[in-house]
């Protein structure tokens, strides 16, 4: 099966405000997808789709949220309206029941690495996804120091998060991305911020992770180095589809 596949995705935020019209995108197992477009377009909201994050069809205004909805007072499991699922991820429907396995596979690494940083130190942050997974202790700190060697971070290990650099922080949390063995990699403006010689490094890592990757940027030399393909997404819909070449030459 496809490592992603999202067929007619349509989303709503609960303000009305309609972020997704009937996104279509399939990804081959191993394929770099750059997911490209104008601020609003709707990039981010397509990402947290992949992990479950936000549920799906949300144009029903009524559609339950991961982890929410189960247990509204009055409101009977047998009638419980389910949301019908719009994201695959290896066959596999995004929804309730497939939320843990799902979360597994899908690695999300978000633009700000203070979004996902909560430990008191490095190696406890990247240690939280294995032990989360039901890893023993010891288990979990050599997985965790193994993956921070990966990002050139085992240096690191002992420190508080807060003081590391900004682009020690983004690799630390590709670390602990990594840590959960993920199958299909989401990353979020990964090269944003960062200052050409850590932009550098940062681009080679990435490129060097043999998982299938879904790439949100505005970053035309990234995608031009390292994407298979680009999807353009404008006011919520993919407007184009293929080479880089191609695309970036038209827009
Ligand atoms: P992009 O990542 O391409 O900049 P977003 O997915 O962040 O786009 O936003 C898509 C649309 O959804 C925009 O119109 C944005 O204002 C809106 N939006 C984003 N997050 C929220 C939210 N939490 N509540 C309401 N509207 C939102
Ligand atoms: P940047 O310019 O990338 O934001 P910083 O100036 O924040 O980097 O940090 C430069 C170096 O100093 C980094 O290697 C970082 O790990 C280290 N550092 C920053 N703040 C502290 C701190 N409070 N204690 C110890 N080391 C720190």
């Amino acid at each position: 099966p496809a490592a992603v596949l999202v067929r007619g995705l349509t989303y709503r935020y609960p303000d009305g405000r309609e972020a997704l019209r009937g996104v279509d995108l399939e990804i081959r197992p191993g394929e770099t997808v750059a997911l490209v477009g104008p601020n609003g377009a709707g990039k981010s909201t397509l990402l947290l789709h992949l992990n479950g994050l936000l549920p799906g069809r949300g144009a029903s205004g009524s559609a339950p949220g991961i982890g929410h909805g189960h247990d509204l007072p009055g409101i009977g499991k047998g009638r419980k309206r389910e949301a019908e699922p719009s994201v695959w991820i290896d066959g596999m429907p995004v929804d309730d029941r497939h939320g843990p396995e799902i979360r597994r596979r899908v690695g999300l690494l978000f633009q700000d690495p203070d979004d996902q940083m909560f430990s008191p130190t490095v190696i406890e942050d990247v240690a939280f996804g294995p032990l989360n997974l039901g890893r023993r202790k010891a288990e979990a700190k050599r997985i965790a120091l193994e993956c921070l060697e990966r990002v050139d971070l085992a240096d690191a290990s002992d420190r508080p998060p807060h003081h590391l650099s900004f682009g020690e922080r983004k690799r630390a949390c590709l670390a602990g991305v990594l840590a959960c063995e993920p199958t299909v990699l989401v990353l979020d403006e990964p090269t944003a911020n960062l200052d050409p010689r850590s932009r550098r490094k940062f681009s080679a890592l990435i490129r060097s992770l043999p998982a299938t990757k879904l790439i949100a940027t505005h970053d035309l030399e990234f995608v031009l180095e390292q994407c298979d393909r680009v999807a353009l997404l404008d006011a919520g819909r993919v407007v184009a589809d293929g080479d880089p070449e191609t695309i970036l030459g038209n827009e």
